[in-house]
Parts: C-alpha cells; sequence; structure tokens
C-alpha cells in the first residue's frame, strides 16, 4: 500500500480529532458544520482504499459521535446510545427516504401512501439527555461521545429550563428519559454578548458555543445567571402501563408539554411525504425570522411499533433523518478592509473576505458599517472571523477568532482622506461614520449621486446603471448633473460597448425624464433624510419647486412628516452654493409644471387648491356617502393627506356618525372638525367627486 496514502489518512485523522475537540469540548470550531463534513466525507473515501483489518480504520475518528468528555465532569454512561441521524438534504432525499421506509417495511401502494411522519425542528444548540425516576430529575447528561457523557446536573438544575419534579398525574411514567436541546434564543445572545463585552469579558461566536459553553461550566451559578432555554425533543422509556397509551412521537411531545416540559409549537403531525416537504419549505423560509436558530429538521416516521420494527444501523436510527440546510455561519479569512464613498459622502468600510460559502452563497464581501463597528468587533486584518448570512440579509462580519490571529495581522485605521477624491473626511462628534465633504467634486459621490437621479423611482432613465454612470463621471462627460441632458450620440458612442440604437434609446430616455415630475425630481436630487415618501408630500404640500425653495424652516416642518432634522437637511442642501449651482443647472433641463406627470403623481392640477390641498385629514365615524376608502381616496385626490391618529398637527377632522375618542381628542386639541355635508360641500365646486367615485 502507498506510504503517502497512509501518512495523508494519519495527518487527515489528526486534523478531524482536533476539529471535533473543537466544536465538542471546547465550543470554539474553527470551521463551519459543512467545512466538517466535507473533510470527514473525503478522510471516509481515503479510508475505503484501506484493508478492512488494517489499524487506522480502527482508530478512525470517523463515526464518533461526539467527543470525550472534558475532564472536570464525571462521566456517565448513557443507558441507550444517543445516536446521531443521518443527513439529508433537497426534496428528492426526502421522497427517498419515504421509499426506503416503505421497501424495509414492506409496504406497497397504497400502504406506502397510507406511511405518517412527524417533523421537528433541528435546533442549534447542545444535546441532553435527562433522567426521571419516580417523577424526579436524577441526571442529566451531554452527548459526549454518543456512549460516556459529561453529567452537567448540576447546571441543568440551576439554569431552571425544565421541571425539576414533574407530577404523578401524567403519562410518563415514573422512570422515563428524555431528550432535547439546550439553546440560547438570538435575542438573549445578543445581550448577553453586549453583557460579556461591557464587562470586558469573552464574547461568544453565536448562540450555540454560548449555550454549549454555558452548560459545561463548572461553576454552576454561571448557568444559573445566563438566558437559557430547552426544547424537548424525544421520550425513551416509560413504565409499562402508561407509555403504552403513546403510540405515535407526536403524542409522546404532547404529553411531555403537558407534564410541563418546553416543547416547541413549531411542528407537523401524521404528515404525508408531500406535507413532510411543504413543511420544509415553510420552515426554511421562517428560518431567519426565528428568535432561535435551526440547522435543519427532524423527520421520523410516527408509530413507534413502526419505529421499534425497523430498528437501527450501526450508529443511526432507520426510522429518521435529518434535513439539514447550509450553514448560515462560516469562518473564513479577512483579507482586507476597503472603503467605499456613498452618495451623500457616507464612507463605509468593506469586508474583503477569502471566499466562502454561506447560508448556499458564495461570499467574498461583507459590510462593516462604519469605524466604530471594527473597533467593537476588534477585527484586525488578517484575522480569521465568523460570517454570517441569513436569509436575504446582507452578509456581514460577527466575530473574529483572536485564538487564531496571525502574528502579522495589522489594527485597522481608518483614512481621514476620501479613498477617490483625497479630500478631507470629516465626523460630526454625535456621528459613527465619516464623510467626504467634497460633494459633487468627488468624483465617487458623483456617480452615486447620477445613479441616485437616474433610479427607477426617481427621474427613472432606464439603461443608465453602474458601468455607465462611471465611464461618464470619469470620461469628464457628466461634471454635473445637468450635463445629462446635453450627451449626444456622439458622446455616448465613446462609451465603451454602446451601440447606436442603446445610445438612442437611453437619450430618448433621458428626454423624457425632463417631465418626470416634482416628485421624483425632489426625490433624485438625493437630499440626505429625504426619501421617496417625503419627496411625494413635499411635492404635494408646496406644489411647485419655488415654493419649497423659499421655504422657511418654519413651513418646512409644518409639511406632512417633516420633523426638524429633515427639515435641516433640506435647509442645507439649498443653502449649500456648489448644490444650489447644480441646481440651477438642472432647473433648465426639466420642466416641472408638466401637468400630465403631476396628474400623475396625484396632485390636483385644474383650477385653485381644494380645501385639502396640503392639508393633514382624519376620518372618525362612518359616512353616509362614501366608505372610509373612497373618503380617503377623495382626499388624497384632492392633494391631501389621511393620517390614523389626531395630534396638533391634524389640519381637520373628518366625522361622520358614531364619531368616537378621535372627535373628542380633536375638540379638546382645537382642531377643526367638519361633519359630513360641509366635506360633500367641499367637493362640489372642483365637480371631481363623481368621476372620482366611477373611478374606485
Ligand atoms: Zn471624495
Amino acid at each position: 500500500m502507498a506510504e503517502n496514502l497512509i501518512d495523508e489518512i494519519k495527518r487527515r485523522q489528526l486534523e478531524l480529532l482536533r476539529h471535533q475537540r473543537l466544536y465538542h469540548a471546547d465550543d470554539a470550531p474553527e470551521i463551519s458544520d459543512e467545512t466538517y463534513d466535507q473533510l470527514a466525507r473525503e478522510l471516509e473515501g481515503l479510508e475505503a482504499r484501506l484493508e478492512p483489518t488494517h489499524p487506522l480504520k480502527r482508530q478512525s475518528p470517523l463515526g464518533k459521535v461526539g467527543s470525550n468528555p472534558r475532564s472536570g465532569f464525571a462521566t456517565v454512561a448513557h443507558e441507550r446510545p444517543m445516536l446521531s441521524l443521518a443527513n439529508i438534504a433537497g426534496q428528492a432525499s426526502v421522497n427517498q427516504f419515504g421509499e426506503r421506509l416503505a421497501s424495509q417495511l414492506e409496504l406497497k401502494g397504497s400502504q406506502a401512501q397510507g406511511l405518517r411522519y412527524a417533523v421537528d425542528l433541528k435546533f442549534d444548540g447542545l444535546a441532553l439527555s435527562l433522567r426521571y425516576r419516580a417523577g424526579r430529575l436524577v441526571m442529566a447528561a451531554t452527548r459526549g461521545d454518543g456512549t460516556l457523557g459529561e453529567d452537567v446536573t448540576a447546571n441543568v438544575e440551576a439554569a431552571r429550563i425544565v421541571p425539576l419534579q414533574v407530577n404523578e398525574n401524567n403519562s410518563l411514567g415514573n422512570e422515563f428519559e428524555v431528550r432535547g436541546e439546550v439553546f440560547m434564543a438570538r435575542s438573549d445572545f445578543k445581550q448577553l454578548n453586549a453583557d460579556q463585552q461591557a464587562r470586558g469579558e469573552k464574547t461568544f461566536a453565536n448562540p450555540r458555543n454560548a449555550a454549549a459553553g454555558t452548560m459545561r461550566q463548572l461553576d454552576s451559578s454561571i448557568a444559573a445567571l445566563r438566558p437559557l432555554r430547552f426544547f424537548a425533543y424525544a421520550l425513551l422509556g416509560g413504565s409499562p402501563g402508561t407509555a403504552q397509551q403513546l403510540s405515535t412521537h407526536s403524542q409522546q411531545l404532547d404529553a411531555l408539554k403537558r407534564a410541563g416540559f418546553p416543547v416547541c409549537d413549531i411542528r407537523c403531525a401524521e404528515a404525508s411525504i408531500d406535507q413532510v416537504i411543504a413543511f420544509i419549505d415553510r420552515a426554511e423560509t421562517a428560518r431567519s425570522d426565528l428568535d432561535f436558530d435551526i440547522d435543519g429538521v427532524v423527520v421520523k416516521l410516527e408509530s413507534l411499533t413502526l419505529q421499534e420494527q425497523l430498528g437501527y444501523l450501526a450508529r443511526t436510527p432507520r426510522f429518521a433523518v435529518a434535513y439539514k440546510w447550509p450553514s448560515e455561519q462560516a469562518m473564513t479569512r479577512l483579507v482586507a478592509i476597503e472603503c467605499q464613498v456613498g452618495r451623500t459622502g457616507a464612507v463605509t468600510p468593506v469586508a474583503r473576505l477569502e471566499p466562502v460559502r454561506v447560508g448556499g452563497v458564495l461570499v467574498t464581501n461583507a459590510t462593516l458599517h462604519n469605524e466604530g463597528e471594527i473597533a467593537r468587533k476588534d477585527l484586525w486584518l488578517g484575522d480569521t472571523v465568523w460570517v454570517r448570512r441569513a436569509g436575504d440579509v446582507i452578509p456581514e462580519v460577527v466575530a473574529a477568532v483572536p485564538e487564531l490571529r496571525p502574528k502579522d495581522a495589522q489594527r485597522f485605521v481608518m483614512p481621514r482622506h476620501c479613498p477617490v477624491c483625497k479630500g478631507v473626511l470629516e465626523r460630526p462628534a454625535e456621528e459613527a461614520v465619516w464623510r467626504c465633504v467634497s460633494g459633487f467634486s468627488c468624483s465617487a459621490q458623483r456617480v452615486q449621486a447620477l445613479l441616485h437621479f437616474a433610479h427607477r423611482r426617481a427621474m427613472n432613465i432606464e439603461g443608465l446603471g453602474d458601468r455607465l454612470a462611471e465611464q461618464l463621471v470619469e470620461r469628464g462627460m457628466v461634471r454635473h448633473l445637468a450635463d445629462l441632458y446635453k450627451l449626444t450620440e456622439v458622446d455616448l458612442l465613446k462609451v465603451d460597448r454602446m451601440g447606436l440604437k442603446l445610445a438612442r434609446k437611453l437619450l430618448d430616455e433621458i428626454a423624457n425624464s425632463r417631465t418626470a415630475g416634482l416628485a421624483r425630481f425632489i426625490f433624485g436630487l438625493g437630499i440626505r433624510h429625504v426619501g421617496e415618501k417625503t419627496a411625494k408630500d413635499l411635492a404635494l404640500f408646496f406644489g411647485s419647486f419655488d415654493a419649497l425653495r423659499k421655504a422657511s424652516l418654519e413651513q418646512l416642518t409644518q409639511a406632512p412628516d417633516v420633523g426638524p432634522v429633515v427639515a435641516q437637511s433640506i435647509l442645507g442642501f439649498l443653502s449649500t452654493p456648489a448644490l444650489l449651482a447644480e441646481l440651477d443647472l438642472l432647473l433648465e433641463c426639466v420642466n416641472l409644471q408638466n401637468s400630465a406627470s403631476q396628474q400623475a403623481e396625484g396632485v390636483a392640477v385644474n383650477g385653485p387648491p381644494s380645501l385639502f390641498f396640503g392639508k393633514t385629514v382624519v376620518l372618525t365615524g362612518e359616512l353616509q356617502s362614501y366608505s372610509r376608502e373612497q373618503a380617503q381616496a377623495i382626499i388624497e385626490s384632492l392633494g391631501g393627506r389621511v393620517t390614523g391618529s389626531v395630534s396638533k398637527r391634524t389640519d381637520f377632522v373628518l366625522a361622520g356618525q358614531n364619531a368616537g375618542s378621535k372627535l373628542d381628542k380633536a375638540n379638546s386639541l382645537g382642531v377643526t372638525v367638519i361633519d359630513e355635508e360641509s366635506f360633500l360641500g367641499a367637493l362640489k365646486p372642483t365637480e371631481r367627486d363623481n368621476e372620482l367615485f366611477n373611478k374606485l
């Protein structure tokens, strides 16, 4: 046999052993579960090439479920081994599982279809075995290596996560074993880490490590203080006569719940294979919204009799499998931190990572938000870091692993000059973010401003994407936003990958945007704190850009939802000479008076402004002529705004019959109250009510 194969196997066995120890005994894994599985599979492949009797096979770490118990705890032999489950993934594998069971039970056709399953969430914590005698907890043990675990009874008692004594009137019997998972809720974990940090103590990479680390503390006063939780997921044993009444897994869980054990309610009982698959889909969608981590689901046969009949393989039961999703957290290396300049000049540090698969997606970058966050997480260049990506959330760097920090790792220093224009960065004392204050003369900000201006919800210039915006700015074709409207075919054809057809289409889009309307224009300017909704409100309230431009701070704050911060931001924008120059150039290019576009924005354009124009209205009680939705639509079409609660900012309260507390509040605040008759009267001069009503 090749000498190097033996060496390779020895090397890999040691490596795997080390990771097993890190995971199970030290609660400080260095690699993700997926990477571990990959290493294990590779080793398995190599060991398969050995003679069956080869001594290396006997000493293989493969198949040793957990780890040797950590010294310091008494060792407990499990009455029944704590097995692990075979892992499956993908919808087809669920069907295969069902088919395999049917064939092993020699069931065909409708009998096979009739098999029923229980599906439980697979909690990401530390597995525990709890033994009860005469209804009293007598032993709590970790899984350990599956045969021998650690006695953590004192910690479980201190943590108060399970009943220490169950009342006699239960269906569990006198002697039984409960298995379940001790874990930490995500919200509790966050708080714990914040507290640990405030005390200058070690923080945890994830809730699993925090829960496992707590359960393995020799001082049980720590478990008493930390926010641990527990879900029971299996019942074993049980005295004859009582437990026999329970014939399915789900009935067992119900009985555990009745006896006072925490059981997760998100589960599925008596399910067909199709229902199992549907449940898995739902659970995967809900996964990131749960307050605790799960890494999959457990699918098992409901019938305890059939479970018994199928029995066990060497290390796994035949009647159950773990359906696993890709891990939401993985370890990788922080290669560099680069700074990006946004539209408002905000400089955001971004982590460049050694590519790693997280949540099934290859991740190479993660935002670090700001300088303070890097300091808080103590991230150094070259560090090994945990990266998390849950659901559709942008990947984030959770924590560094300081134990693995290389000697040449370097602290990150936030630059004091813009990485793009070399201008000075400033940071107001109360803010976390550094900003390049060069404004439009910073090409990074010009590119972002251009993209924002052209955005679908702003001026809606289709085809003006990242690459094009960068080139237009880099080539000096767009020094001011208004230059966009001076572009010619000849200009555009100088741009990479631009053909005549595309250039013409783009010029059409740009020309059309001239009449995009006031609200889109205001939003497109990219004034800080002025989002799409505020821009619409401002357009409705002021009616013209000129009116907005002349508005005082006081007038601005009278607009709906505009507080002092937003108002100051608008005033600041409108009093910055460079921005005003931009604005004047732009205003020459766009036509904000265009009625067609304003109609599309819902602005009243015919005749004098209505009674409701720019006003805030609250509806209460019942109207005879219109439903509440219809009345709201009418008021909004007349340039008014309907809100839910009465405040000093409310201009009118429209009170129908049986008006309640809102009317009282309006009276106490001195807000003008109008009844239905006045409302209808106010509509009449516009002669629009019928027309509007027909549209509803
Ligand atoms: Zn800059």
